[in-house]
């Protein structure tokens, strides 16, 4: 079976990838039906530890009138500007027969994955 590599391209591309497909399964040692899944980043949290959180909470941080620093501030996210528009993308398949998923080997820059 020849081994076949995401196309590199240099333009965002929108993908469109199948809910289920036939794949290889390590595990089980031959084809079956696995589902196609994108790998999550998880929740992103700011500068501030879990602890600072606290403790800033304690000192009456962003609460009443005036001004009151960094807490006056938005988030840094909404008034810097974005330099990319696409995100790298992680696509994992999981066996339907041994519930075991895998990763892809290479991940690919993407502006849209639709997963239908
Ligand atoms: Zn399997």
């Amino acid at each position: 079976m020849r081994k076949v590599a995401w196309r590199k391209t240099s333009f965002p591309v929108n993908m469109k990838l199948p809910k289920k497909t036939k794949r290889y399964c390590p595990f089980c040692k031959k084809r079956t039906d696995q589902k196609v899944d994108v790998v999550s980043t998880g929740s992103k949290r700011g500068t501030l530890k879990r602890g600072a959180l606290g403790r800033a909470k304690l000192r009456g941080a962003n609460r009443g009138m005036g001004n009151q620093g960094k807490y006056s501030r938005k988030a840094i996210k909404s008034w810097k500007r974005k330099t990319k528009t696409t995100t790298r993308k992680v696509i994992i398949y999981k066996c339907t027969e041994c519930s075991k998923s895998k990763h892809t080997k290479n991940s690919r820059r993407v502006s849209k994955l639709m997963i239908e």
